[in-house]
């Protein structure tokens, strides 16, 4: 088997050696930023907006992303490119860099890049049929005034734990709420709801990342003639919703059948759910970043 090539601040180094010092404050402190990025035969899907969203992470923790936007564009596609993959998940990682003991990050001089790409697991397709459960879990989603939930950064314990409890309670996935009761997301994916024909989600500001997937939905929505509402809702909305479904990158969209042991719906995946999980699905070839371009040769 051929060797997978991880680039490294400069340089594409086989996954064997592909190591970061110990004194990475990443490693040390969780400082650094990151994406999850899928590509759908060759299209990486919302190049774009994944990148918008990492150089605003970075900004918002002072982070300089030592490439532009192009360039790293270009070392993306040449990740994917040099492991000869069609279908795969993209992860950007850029921390701090290596420092000293102290938790100042003015003693990092470098912050370090790190693209992986490998081949991707699809999720099985009986899932996307049965539908996942829920459980509200008793860990609150980080205020948005401590660690803001729309930075998407290495510090990933607030989700960790929710996950901890999804698991503990014998379920797919956890329901966030925030600090107030109010739903805010899953452990890695967005929410929405669906009553009487109107399609709702949580506002970002009240404890969630601001999704790719999500924003792609509610055009998609809005494109479908769906009324959409970006409005706080509390988990008596989530019982008695006539639908309920999680987005994400890895997850896509996915629909909820049972949250607390309440069933959603009939407890099966609803019309509206798969409707959009169709239409999405005819844009992630399309709408992106095409790695393999004309004058690019395909070697796979
Ligand atoms: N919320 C959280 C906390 C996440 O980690 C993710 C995964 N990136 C999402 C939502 C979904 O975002 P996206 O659609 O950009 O993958």
């Amino acid at each position: 088997m051929s060797s997978q090539w991880i680039y490294m601040s400069g340089e594409y180094v086989k996954k064997e050696e592909a190591v970061i010092s110990v004194y990475d404050h990443g490693f040390l402190y969780g400082d650094g930023v990151f994406e999850g990025i899928r590509v759908y035969e060759g299209n990486i899907f919302k190049l774009d907006e994944h990148l918008k969203r990492l150089y605003d992470s970075a900004k918002s923790i002072m982070l300089d992303i030592p490439y532009n936007k192009e360039d790293l564009e270009e070392i993306i596609a040449e990740t994917v490119r040099r492991n000869q993959l069609e279908t795969a998940y993209i992860r950007v990682v850029v921390s701090r860099g290596k420092g000293n003991l102290g938790l100042d990050p003015t003693s990092c001089a470098n912050p370090r890049l790190v693209v992986i790409a490998e081949a991707l697991a699809l999720f099985p397709k009986e899932l996307y049929e049965r539908g996942v459960r829920l459980a509200s879990v008793s860990s609150r989603r980080n205020r948005p005034d401590v660690l803001p939930p729309q930075v998407k950064s290495l510090n990933y314990l607030n989700n960790i734990l929710v996950k901890m409890e999804a698991n503990q309670a014998g379920v797919d996935e956890a329901l966030m709420l925030n600090d107030q009761g109010y739903v805010t997301e899953g452990s890695a994916d967005n929410i929405f709801i669906v009553k009487n024909g109107t399609i709702f989600t949580p506002p970002t500001y009240l404890g969630a990342l601001e999704g790719i997937t999500r924003n792609a939905i509610i055009d998609l929505a809005e494109e479908k003639g769906y009324k959409l509402k970006e409005q706080p809702f509390t988990r008596h909305d989530v019982y008695v919703a006539d639908e309920v479904f999680l987005t994400g990158t890895a997850a896509e969209v996915i629909a909820v059948v049972e949250v607390d042991q309440r069933k959603i719906g009939d407890g099966k995946p609803g019309v509206v759910t798969n409707h959009l999980l169709s239409e999405f699905r005819k844009v992630t070839t399309t709408d992106g970043y095409k790695v393999y371009s004309k004058d690019q040769a395909h070697v796979s």
